[in-house]
């Protein structure tokens, strides 16, 4: 019984311990690149966020093939907005 007495402590001291450590979501803190479609030159306030690449591709073709006419099934429009993105 102590064991798990002990854990189930720990836990609730945890759980109020942790806002004060992390008082940014988790969420926000993954997201480490950017999109803008102003580093494209376009005239455009477009801004993307994701914790990759790849998740960020997912994130702004939709904008940018319907927004600036944009095809991503050519390589070197990916390869394009890859290049912008920070
Ligand atoms: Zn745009």
């Amino acid at each position: 019984m102590f064991p798990v007495q002990a854990t189930l402590e720990n836990a609730t001291i945890q759980f109020y311990i942790n806002p004060g450590i992390h008082p940014r979501p988790v969420r926000e803190m993954q997201e480490q690149k950017t999109f803008r479609c102003r580093d494209l030159g376009l005239a455009c306030e477009f801004e993307e966020k994701a914790e990759n690449e790849n998740e960020l591709m997912k994130r702004v073709e939709g904008h940018v093939q319907t927004a600036h006419q944009m095809n991503l099934e050519h390589p070197e429009v990916q390869e394009k907005i890859r290049k912008a993105m920070k």
